[in-house]
This record gives structure tokens, C-alpha cells and sequence, in this order.
């Protein structure tokens, strides 16, 4: 058989077509290189040329699909949107059929969070949702949503007859917006109860998946309208990329509005930076294996130290968002945080001692990395505010990496002594 041959009969299978979330991570989304390069090339180019004058107009029209300017699309971009996609979607159906999804990339998570609350909100509309979020996400809706008359409503999403006193008073809410499990206190909500709430009061839902990624938790099988991520963190999984992405299973919103405001607001991500994500995300499988296989240790160990007093992760039967956890995800994940017995000065000299694990803000890379949020990450949170939302002086943030467990254990081991 010629190349030529071999080449043409290299198709793309559907989603459906993987038994294997690892099968899907690697090969979906990767469509036919022209060039025959094994893997979609980092295409740098801002423009795409036309064979033709006619064949630009029918390329901006619609009529024929392809390649314009790499603010609305690029093929390397592609390959990542369409990943990411299908792995939200995997193995959901609805109405016996493959739930589809579109993702759009963005140049960070908070680019395409900030597309998602310009793409569905308007001037008096409110957004309810819970209290421990990531901080940017709270700023943005300080410093950017409310000057437009866009007003969060926060509380503790966790009580569902709050949840349900909020919509039945206030007509104004018009999204629902989670994260779960949220940063840094490891604190879930429930996304099948919470969805099934907003569609009965005729609201949108957003959930922010960053921390679980969908290998280990998929809110669109909750009902859930659209799925934002830092694909920084454990999407990249190697720490060599800014970036996210918004993703919806109203395939016409996704197309028309989220599109144009993607395109308007101009948060595009680069062809570079998606090459790296694409490539990360193949071992999205394997590295969580890794993360929450130690993780789990990793907390057990904490616990029983002397000199813990408090440790924050979703996969302990004593955290009171356990079960919640336990219904909605495959694993709890390799996110946690915790409180040493002797607060702040304690937290930071067992930081200094660190040997092997590093002190960075951040999570979802290879090493084990830890932070301090209430001088780092929620530093631009008031401080009572910080502390009603558990994230208190000496809390230390704990992201869980892929080293060999005796090795990270044997750090905290001497850190802590
Ligand atoms: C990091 C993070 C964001 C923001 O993403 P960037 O890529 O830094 O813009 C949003 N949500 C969560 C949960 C995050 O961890």
C-alpha cells in the first residue's frame, strides 16, 4: 500500500467509538495532517490563505468550512477543543443518543470564564453560588461584574433549601455557578441536585471542573449546561501552559453567541501552548491514577500525625462533603489542604523545610506542590470574609503530585519534625 493510500483510510472515529478513556484522551480530536506529520503540527500562522477570491467570501459566509484567522480558529487549537470535548461528553447519553459537546479554547481559565458570564448574563441579572470559589473568579465578578449590574448572590450552596429559598425570591438569577470540589477547602456541592433546582426554575448551570478534570468527574452527566477549566492545572499536567476552556451542550449557543464573544473579547489561546496541552492531556488516565493513589496516602498520613490538627480532602469519610463526593466522582481526587497544630508560624516553617515538594501556587503538575492562600492565592480576599470560608491563617494547600509516595512522605516526614 502507498503512503498516499495508508494516509487517505486514516479517519477520525466519534467519540462513541472508545471503550477507554485513555484511547479517547490520545486519539480523538487528531484529524489527518496534509504534510502526513504523525502529530498535529504547532501551526503558527495567523492568516489561512484561499485558493481563490470566491473561496475566502464562501469561507466568511459559512457556505465552506475552513480556516479564517487564528483568533476564531486553528487547526492545533482544534485537536485540543475537540479532546477536551469528548472527554466531557464520554460514554453520556441523552435521549438515547452521544451527548455532544463544543469546546472553545481560551487563553486561561479565567479568559474563558470571563467569555461565559459576558456570553449569558446582561445588566440585572444575578448569579447564585457558593462561597469557597476560586479567588479570581470572585474578583471577577467584584470588579468587572458588578459595575455592569451584575450581582453574585453567595452562600452556602452545600444546604439545598437555601439554594431553593434563593430561587423561589429572587427571579433575578439567572445562573447557577459551582465549583466542586472548590478551592482551597476541598468543599462539593451537589450537581445533580443543584441542576435539577435550576431546571425547575428555568436557570442555567456552570460548573468549574478544574480540580476533578472529567476522568473523574463529568457534571454534563449531572445536567449541567457548561463546563469551564483551568486546563493549566491537570489537563496540561506539566505546568508549561496557561490556558482554558469553556465548553456547552447547546451546540447552537456554543456556535453562535459563546463564539462571537470568544471572538470579540479576543482571549484566544495559541498554537504553541495547545500543542502542549494536546500532548499533556494523552496521560490524563494515568497521571490521576498516580495523583489520587497518593493522595489517599498522602492525607491518611496526615491525619495521624502529631502535629495536624486539621486535614481538608474530600476523600475522607470525616470531610462533610464526603458522600456528595463519593456519588459524583470515580476518585476524590489529589487535591487537599490542611492546618498544622501550631497555625501560621508552624505552616511556614514546615514550608521552608521542604525538600523534594515545592512552594508554589498553582496545582495539577508531575511534583507535589504547596501553597499558603491566605498570604498567596486569597490574599485579595478580607481576611473575615477568608476566614468564614475556612480558609484560615495557617491553612496549607496541597497539590498532590506523581512522585514515588515514600519519597513525598519521607519529606513531610522530616518537615514535619
Ligand atoms: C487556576 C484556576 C482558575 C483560573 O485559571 P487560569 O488558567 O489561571 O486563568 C479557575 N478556576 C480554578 C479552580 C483554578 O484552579
Amino acid at each position: 500500500m502507498s503512503d498516499k493510500k495508508k494516509h487517505s483510510t486514516f479517519h477520525t472515529p466519534l467519540p462513541t467509538f472508545y471503550k477507554g478513556f485513555s484511547s479517547l484522551a490520545i486519539h480523538a480530536g487528531q484529524h489527518p495532517d496534509p504534510m502526513y506529520a504523525h502529530l498535529t503540527p504547532i501551526y503558527a500562522s495567523s492568516t489561512y490563505v484561499y485558493d481563490e477570491a470566491e473561496q475566502g467570501m464562501r469561507r466568511f459566509s459559512g457556505q465552506e468550512p475552513g480556516y479564517i484567522y487564528s483568533r476564531w480558529g486553528n487547526p492545533t487549537m482544534n485537536e485540543a477543543e475537540e479532546k477536551i470535548a469528548a472527554m466531557e461528553t464520554w460514554k453520556i447519553e441523552r435521549e438515547g443518543k452521544p451527548l455532544e459537546a463544543k469546546a472553545i479554547l481560551h487563553a486561561s481559565g479565567m479568559a474563558a470564564i470571563s467569555s461565559l458570564f459576558l456570553a449569558t448574563l446582561k445588566k440585572g441579572d444575578k448569579i447564585l453560588t457558593h462561597y469557597s470559589l476560586y479567588s479570581g473568579t470572585q474578583d471577577f465578578m467584584k470588579t468587572l461584574l458588578d459595575p455592569l449590574e451584575v450581582e453574585p448572590i453567595i452562600v452556602d450552596l452545600r444546604d439545598l433549601s437555601i439554594a431553593e429559598k434563593c430561587l423561589k425570591e429572587d427571579p433575578a438569577i439567572r445562573m447557577i455557578y459551582l465549583e466542586t470540589p472548590a478551592n482551597p477547602t476541598l468543599q462539593c456541592v451537589d450537581l445533580e441536585a443543584l441542576s435539577a433546582l435550576a431546571k425547575q426554575y428555568g436557570k442555567i448551570t456552570a460548573c468549574d471542573n478544574t480540580f476533578a478534570t472529567p476522568y473523574l468527574q463529568q457534571p454534563f452527566k449531572y445536567g449541567i449546561d457548561f463546563v469551564l477549566h483551568s486546563t493549566t492545572k491537570f489537563l496540561n499536567g506539566h505546568g508549561t501552559a496557561i490556558g482554558g476552556v469553556l465548553v456547552g451542550t447547546d451546540i447552537e449557543f456554543m456556535k453562535t453567541r459563546a463564539t462571537k464573544t470568544h471572538r470579540l473579547l479576543g482571549g484566544n489561546s495559541n498554537a504553541f501552548e495547545a500543542f502542549l496541552l494536546i500532548n499533556g492531556m494523552k496521560t490524563l488516565e494515568v497521571r490521576m491514577q498516580r495523583h489520587c493513589e497518593n493522595a489517599m496516602q498522602v492525607a491518611k498520613f496526615l491525619v495521624e500525625h502529631p502535629a495536624i490538627e486539621k486535614v481538608n480532602y474530600n476523600g475522607l469519610s470525616t470531610h462533610p462533603d464526603f458522600a456528595v463526593s463519593q456519588k459524583q466522582m470515580s476518585h476524590p481526587g489529589a487535591m487537599m489542604s490542611f492546618e498544622l497544630k501550631d497555625g501560621f508560624e508552624a505552616g511556614v516553617r514546615f514550608m521552608n523545610k521542604l525538600q523534594l515538594c515545592t512552594r508554589t501556587v498553582s496545582l495539577g503538575t508531575c511534583d507535589t506542590l504547596l501553597s499558603h492562600p491566605a498570604s498567596m492565592s486569597h490574599s485579595s480576599v478580607p481576611r473575615d470574609q477568608r476566614i468564614e470560608y475556612g480558609i484560615t491563617d495557617g491553612l496549607i494547600r496541597l497539590s498532590v503530585g506523581m512522585e514515588n509516595i515514600e519519597d513525598i512522605l519521607e519529606d513531610f516526614s522530616q518537615a514535619l519534625s
